[in-house]
């Protein structure tokens, strides 16, 4: 640790936190911010001063890259009290690694640890009474990068602003969702940006998820650009299970390395499950669902931890999976192992969470 990059850390407090006004109880994610916001702009090649200021919003000049030409990138985390009113942080050293990834690859800087975790470890030692005690409740951390040089030169910016914003987060039941396989609309490409966490991955993926809720569904399963393979649900990483086997996709240049993922393979693998990490083929799926074999579906990823699938459609024709008891449910039994983990709740044989 550079102790400099910390010391010279300026705060600013707000006059009067709104904590005591915010209902804890009705959260719809991702929607309501703490009081403090961390901030540290990038210029003259060099990352300057961060600064932990009420929470505000930014003024930028019209002609600002990220603007016109999407040079952004984002991560996502999360932050649990343990019962003790310890804080927790959940391999934060992979969001990290990761988010550099993604800068690389959107042509921006990386930023060191001292400022994305000693950074983000200041800011919620502010803002330690917006994390919620018990199972389900965490504080979603959302670390970002956009592009601020102004013109609209169609080069890369040479000035940056980090930042980092804390969202109060409740993990409820959500329900099954049903899901159509992306036959026509891709997400990611080889050789592109699918495996940055960069927001024009997102925007991408709008208007084929709008079709698909038209259409009844809630969300699309992306396929590679042949749309043979299965490959991510939404904007979360996919897991399949046939009789008690299940399958996720290796990672790729389409696919992003999700921490929730790796962490439910290794934690099902603690349990003994078994997985197999190998491309995953619509038709492989789609025989299995007609002949039985296909018990469940689900998404993972940080913001929901797991999200089942209750069905999906495939061209002209709609797959309703088995009714599989909560109980006897890989996906549920997964998340809840991975959830006590990150509460605290339960023993942590990785070395996962880090206190802050
Ligand atoms: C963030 C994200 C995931 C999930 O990653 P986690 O680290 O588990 O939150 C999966 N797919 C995409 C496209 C994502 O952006």
């Amino acid at each position: 640790m550079d102790a400099n990059i910390l010391n010279n850390l300026k705060i600013t407090k707000v006059a009067s936190s709104k904590i005591d006004t915010f209902d804890f109880e009705d959260l719809k994610f991702g929607a309501k911010f703490t009081d403090h916001m961390l901030v540290c702009e990038y210029k003259n090649g060099e990352w300057g001063t961060m600064e932990i200021k009420p929470y505000a919003p930014i003024t930028l000049d019209p002609s600002a890259r990220v603007f016109h030409y999407g040079q952004a990138i984002f991560e996502g985390m999360k932050a649990y009290k343990d019962e003790n009113d310890e804080i927790w942080l959940f391999r934060p050293d992979q969001n990290f690694e990761r988010f550099n990834k993604s800068a690389i690859r959107l042509a921006m800087p990386a930023i060191d640890e001292d400022r994305f975790i000693g950074g983000l470890k200041e800011l919620i030692n502010i803002e330690k009474d917006w994390v919620r005690k018990g199972l389900g409740n965490s504080l979603y951390i959302r670390p970002f990068m956009i592009a601020t040089e102004s013109g609209v030169i169609a080069s890369p910016s040479n000035e940056f602003l980090f930042c980092i914003l804390l969202s109060p987060a409740k993990s409820y039941y959500s329900g099954k969702i049903k899901v159509q396989i992306a036959d026509y609309y891709s997400r990611a490409a080889n050789g592109g940006i699918g495996a940055a966490k960069a927001a024009g991955n997102y925007s991408a993926q709008f208007y084929p998820t709008k079709l698909a809720q038209e259409a009844g569904f809630n969300q699309v399963i992306w396929t590679d650009s042949t749309h043979t393979h299965l490959e991510e649900s939404g904007t979360m990483n996919v897991f399949f299970r046939i009789d008690n086997t299940l399958f996720t996709a290796p990672t790729s240049d389409r696919i992003l390395d999700g921490v929730t993922r790796k962490s439910l393979i290794a934690i099902g693998e603690h349990l003994g499950f078994e997985f197999k990490i190998e491309p995953v083929k619509v038709d492989f799926i789609v025989e299995a669902a007609k002949n039985g074999t296909l018990k469940e579906i689900f998404g993972a990823g940080t913001a929901a931890v797991v999200n089942q699938i209750e069905g999906f459609q495939y061209k002209e024709d709609y797959y309703q999976l088995p009714v599989v008891a909560d109980e006897d449910s890989y996906a549920l039994q997964l998340k809840e192992a991975l959830t006590k983990l990150q509460n605290k709740l339960a023993d942590d044989p990785f070395n996962w969470t880090v206190k802050i």
